[in-house]
Parts: C-alpha cells; sequence; structure tokens
C-alpha cells in the first residue's frame, strides 16, 4: 500500500525507522487530560498499536506503532471521538501547563485553565515560527517555563513572564522584562501584543528569541508597555 507520510504528518503521524509504521501525536492542553480522552487513546494502541503509549515531554499521548494499512480506521475514530491531533510546524504549540493553585498547595496562580484559554485563542496559528508557551504555578517551575518562547511563572499571586526561551538545538533561556502582573486580563493582552509582534517582525525559521536578538528587547518591551 502507497502512503504519503508526508501528507500524514499535519495530521499528527509521525513515520517511525519502519517505514510502514506511524507514531500518532493526540494534543491536548493545560497540563490535564479527560479520562474519556485517555480511555480512547488506550483503545487506539490496544486496537492498531503495540498496546503501550508514549508521554512526551510536552505533555501530549504518542501512540506508536500504528501500521500504515490501519491509518485509515484511526484517522476514522479520532474525527468521530472529536479528538485533536499534534500540530507541528510554525504555528502556535500546545499550551503547557503544571496544576497550579488550584490543585497543588504551592501554586501562586490558576494555571491549566489559563492555558487552556490561551491555546483556544491561538492553538495553531500561523506564525514565521514556532512557539512555545508553558505556564507553572511557582518557584518550583514543574513545566520549566523559561525554556519556552513565552513562560508565565506564578509569583505572589500575580504573573512574571519571560519570554525568548527554547530548548532543542539550540539553548536560550527566556528573559524578564515586565514587571509582576496582577490582573489575568493583563496577561491575555501581553500575550496577543507579544504574538502580533512576533507574527510582524520575525523572519521565516526565526525564533521569538533570536527574533529579540536581532532587533533588541526595548522595541518589543515598549511595545508590550504599551497595552499595559
Ligand atoms: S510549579 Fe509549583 S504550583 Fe505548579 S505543580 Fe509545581 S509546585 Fe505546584
Amino acid at each position: 500500500m502507497e502512503i504519503d507520510a508526508a501528507a500524514l504528518k499535519p495530521k499528527g503521524f509521525f513515520q517511525q525507522v519502519e517505514t510502514d509504521k506511524f507514531s500518532l501525536r493526540l494534543c491536548m492542553s493545560g497540563g490535564t487530560m479527560d479520562t474519556t480522552y485517555v480511555r480512547k487513546a488506550i483503545e487506539i494502541a490496544e486496537k492498531y498499536g503495540d498496546s503501550v503509549i508514549h508521554l512526551t515531554s510536552r505533555q501530549q499521548i504518542e501512540i506508536p506503532s500504528i501500521s500504515d494499512v490501519n491509518v485509515e480506521a484511526v484517522l476514522k475514530m479520532i474525527a468521530d471521538e472529536n479528538i485533536s491531533t499534534f500540530i507541528g510546524g510554525p504555528r502556535v504549540r500546545t499550551v503547557l501547563a503544571c496544576l497550579g493553585a488550584s490543585v497543588c498547595k504551592f501554586g501562586q496562580i490558576e494555571t491549566s485553565g489559563l492555558a487552556r484559554e490561551i491555546h483556544k485563542l491561538y492553538f495553531g496559528q500561523e506564525l514565521p515560527a514556532k512557539l512555545k508557551i508553558a505556564i507553572t504555578g511557582c518557584q518550583n517551575n514543574c513545566v520549566r517555563v523559561e525554556a519556552n518562547d513565552i513562560g508565565i511563572r506564578g509569583v505572589g499571586h500575580g504573573y512574571l513572564f519571560y519570554f525568548g526561551g527554547c530548548f532543542g538545538r539550540e539553548i536560550r533561556i527566556g528573559k524578564t522584562i515586565l514587571p509582576v502582573l496582577k490582573d489575568k486580563k493583563d496577561v491575555l493582552k501581553v500575550i496577543e501584543a507579544a504574538v502580533a509582534f512576533f507574527k510582524t517582525n520575525a523572519n521565516k525559521g526565526e525564533r521569538l528569541g533570536k527574533l529579540l536578538e536581532r532587533v533588541g528587547i526595548e522595541p518589543f518591551k515598549k511595545h508590550l508597555e504599551s497595552v499595559l
């Protein structure tokens, strides 16, 4: 059976070392998974994979070893169940979150709901390069926010932003530019402004940290301050 691996990638299927097998990445946000979603992932893994599930470093479920002959059946299953799959490429990626103040006693801010809100607004939006966002509830920093293009950490029941981080082929630690924000509405305004600045100014493939190195922090800082 001839299968177009490149066409399957945007649908969440990644061709494995064995070229007739695919690993399916599902998408979720906010750092938690609904149990019905987990059950469905288990069902796919047991029916079409090797009965194993991988949990990725970006809080996603990945189901390896789906045979190419079963891809169509899995696509139908995820469409019927309205399950979202991973989106890669130059887009806003899944928003990470720890459990935050609604569950964790150390939490200074609520994280999951905010991550879902941001995810709903921006996930999959086309940009010059990928943009990763993460939210952590306190100084323990369970989701390593400085390793993301936009990170938010709970500090004294407020929100501290980090900008320009990445962790992969290149490693860059995100920087703080703004004071701690107390109002969630301001957080959403800053994210909107940061995404817009990135969209307008970044070159193709240029991550936010590289853009800020090229144009300098000041124009970005001024742009963010203008919405507060
Ligand atoms: S970062 Fe803080 S609030 Fe979030 S899970 Fe870790 S300890 Fe809890």
